[in-house]
């Protein structure tokens, strides 16, 4: 078991992903992106898996997860498919809050996110995602969230989605965000949450104040 968990909420473009991957990286920690499993739902209901099953919760011994915890060698599988690319498809992100909004589905991606944290065997995991510093991992050692102003943060998903529009982009984060917003509170920080905006940080500078927080948070407890 991971016994350090350190808890990155934000909305999408806030630098979530690739800040959280570097810093397992650094501490040599696990790197757990949940979205993926909530997006791997969604590619579920759209190559087989009847949606009604998310309702009634039928669908938790038909959906096969596996997430790579490695952030050098990241992929996710549904059953024998290889999703990894699949799932950051428009389509996908256009669904996935839909799937996210059920709570069978939250209590499940709870559980399973907490399993595969138990499961690792490094010492430390950053897991990152909407709801962890409040609902799932609210005990977690370290527990940020990370912004960044919506201009920045459409700024950088355009870079990402490099072939679509920019008026394609305004729609899928901001509706995205829009939506999911209205199932957890990603937007403000919870009590004992650091908020750390990055709107006018580069990565390196994310990354630095980051690790100095979480650096703080583990001598804090050790104290
Ligand atoms: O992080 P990412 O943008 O890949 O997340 C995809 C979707 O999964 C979000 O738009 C949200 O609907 C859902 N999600 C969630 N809770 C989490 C992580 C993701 O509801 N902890």
């Amino acid at each position: 078991m991971a016994d350090i968990v350190v808890a990155i909420d934000g909305p999408a473009g806030s630098g979530k992903s690739s800040v959280s991957k570097q810093l397992a990286r650094k501490f040599d920690f696990a790197y757990l992106d949940t979205g993926a499993a909530y997006r791997a739902l969604a590619w579920a209901t759209l190559n087989g898996l009847e949606f009604s099953k998310l309702e009634s919760g039928e669908f938790e011994s038909e959906f096969d997860y596996q997430i790579s915890t490695d952030p050098d060698d990241f992929w996710v599988r549904v059953g024998d498919s290889d999703v990894t690319e699949a799932i950051r498809s428009t389509l996908i992100s256009e669904s996935v809050s839909a799937v996210a909004k059920i709570q069978n589905v939250r209590d499940f991606m709870k559980r399973l996110t907490r399993s595969i944290v138990e499961a690792s065997e490094l010492k430390g995991a950053i897991v990152e995602g909407r709801d962890i510093t409040t609902v799932v991992f609210p005990d977690a050692i370290s527990r940020i969230l990370l912004t960044a102003s919506e201009e920045v943060r459409l700024q950088r998903r355009s870079t990402e989605i490099s072939a679509t529009s920019t008026n394609a982009v305004v729609n899928q984060v901001s509706k995205r965000d829009e939506s999911d917003s209205k199932i957890v509170d990603f937007m403000n920080a919870a009590d004992g949450v650091t908020l750390v905006d990055s709107s006018d940080l580069n990565f390196e500078q994310t990354v630095e104040v980051m690790s100095a927080q979480i650096e703080a948070d583990l001598k804090a407890r050790t104290k």
